[in-house]
């Protein structure tokens, strides 16, 4: 008969006094590790509403809709299925605006009655072409390239116009005066389309 090791009966005697290695969740709540990675979570200030996020995601847990926001605009609604993220972190590391748009927690605990309740979203702005309503970007994300561009920004005016309505210091009643489908709807903001368009446009 072999008998047992020195160590392995200190473990023993450790494991037969000691805490239990596991937690007892449920009834106890269950702290995790700090260094866990939990649930990512959107924050609306920081996320621009790029989706980088939704093209890095392995799991597609995160989805985006585009709809009206019943005052002649339009929102984006980004959206990040809880119950289908597999906690990769892929979409922090993917996010544009310095890993902040959306941040892993330490979260875990996400057991739900009614499935299609799993999920957080949160809304952006989406600036629509002046021309054709056509979709070119959430307001934020206009700012941020203006941002980073500097002084390079003039050189886009979709991305400098946005800059000035946002500091509130382009002329409102400029837009209902600019209608002739042509060369003055170079001072809209415009899709790339529309853009090319007014630019080659001659009157007739
Ligand atoms: S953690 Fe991974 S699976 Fe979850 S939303 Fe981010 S990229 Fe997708
Ligand atoms: S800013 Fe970050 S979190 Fe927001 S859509 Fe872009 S990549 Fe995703």
């Amino acid at each position: 008969m072999r008998y047992p090791k020195l160590r392995e009966l200190a473990e023993a005697f450790r494991a037969l006094f000691g805490k239990p290695y596991t937690s007892r969740f449920p009834f106890e709540p269950h702290v995790p590790h700090p260094n866990f990675r939990g649930q990512p979570v959107f924050d609306e200030k920081k996320c621009l509403g790029c989706l980088a996020c939704e093209e890095a995601c392995p799991a597609d847990a995160i989805k985006h809709i585009d709809e009206p926001d019943g005052k002649g605009g339009a929102v984006r609604r980004m959206i990040h299925y809880t119950d289908t993220c597999i906690f990769c972190g892929m979409c922090e590391a993917a996010c544009i605006n310095d890993h902040l748009g959306i941040r892993q927690t330490n979260e875990w605990e996400l057991s739900y009655f009614d499935r299609s309740k799993a999920f957080e979203s949160i809304e952006k702005d989406l600036q629509l072409c002046e021309a054709c309503g056509t979709i070119i970007a959430t307001k934020d994300h206009l700012a941020w390239l203006a941002d980073r561009l500097g002084e390079m920004a003039y050189s886009n005016p979709t991305i400098y116009l946005n800059r000035l309505r946002e500091l509130g210091i382009s002329d409102p009643n400029l837009l209902p005066v600019l209608k002739d489908g042509g060369r003055s709807d170079r001072m809209k903001i415009l899709c790339t389309r529309c853009r090319r368009e007014t630019t080659r446009y001659e009157k007739p």
